[in-house]
């Protein structure tokens, strides 16, 4: 059997991913099957860390947007990726995985604080560390976090999970002829204006020259393929 390309990932997963064809929450089916793709590669002996959304619970904007102080919305929003993880966990705990949450917000009673050497431990270890609340602080996202997270871990490659396969020519549900692109350079992606992951994730990721993969989380077997270098996903590369 060939070998995994990468020793230690950063996943990126958002809250939406977790919602599965519901209009809220968690899906206990969508979940478990989640769970059940990232057990296949821990098993490779690939070392995980991820980085969980709010977004199927509650995100800073649409607070903002309804008057809402936009700070303590994106607090609330952070405190969503807390739920999720909580969850995440749970559930890889229930497979028979080990899983560590750790939170950039202290919440003590509920889980461990994020501290560095700690989580690198835990990776060595062969655990699963899912990060929760962000960077800690309001006006960013998850998907800065996950660049955060994946710079200070030494993750080899942040694996950005979404909906669609890739990034592609055109959106893909209205253009027939669109094509997925299987490598892209920052320089290209920001050029054309291919909206990979938010400005400040990006930003960090290209000058760490952290690479990001952009896959679907949906397709069986596609977090295993990313690993193992096949072509799946768009690569954005250095
Ligand atoms: N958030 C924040 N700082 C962070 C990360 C997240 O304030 O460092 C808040 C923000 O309000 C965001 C919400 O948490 O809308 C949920 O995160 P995100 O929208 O990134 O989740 P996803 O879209 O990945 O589900």
């Amino acid at each position: 059997m060939t070998a995994p390309v990468h020793k230690r990932i950063l996943l990126k997963l958002s809250g939406e991913a977790l919602m599965g064809d519901d209009a809220f929450g968690i899906n206990r089916a969508t979940i478990v099957r989640m769970v059940s793709e990232i057990k296949e590669i821990t098993e490779m002996g690939v070392q995980v860390a991820i980085v969980i959304g709010g977004g199927n619970i509650f995100r800073g904007v649409a607070g903002g947007s309804v008057g809402m102080d936009r700070a303590t919305a994106d607090y609330m929003g952070m405190l969503a990726t807390v739920m999720n993880a909580l969850a995440l966990a749970d559930t890889m705990n229930n497979a028979g995985m080990t899983a560590r949450v750790m939170s950039a917000i202290n919440i003590d009673q509920v889980v461990e604080p994020y501290v560095r050497p700690k989580a690198l431990q835990y990776l060595e270890e062969g655990k699963v560390v899912v990060f929760a609340a962000g960077t800690g602080n309001p006006f960013f996202t998850t998907d800065t976090a996950a660049a955060l997270r994946g710079a200070e871990i030494g993750a080899e490659i942040v694996l950005k999970a979404t909906k669609v396969d890739g990034v592609y020519t055109a959106d893909p549900k209205k253009d027939p002829h669109a094509t997925r692109y299987a490598k892209l350079s920052f320089d290209q992606a920001m050029q054309q204006n291919l909206g990979v992951m938010d400005a400040a994730a990006f930003a960090l990721c290209r000058d760490q020259k952290l690479p990001i993969k952009v896959f679907s989380i949906f397709k069986a077997g596609g977090l295993k393929r990313v690993v193992m270098g096949e072509d799946e996903g768009t690569l954005v590369h250095v």
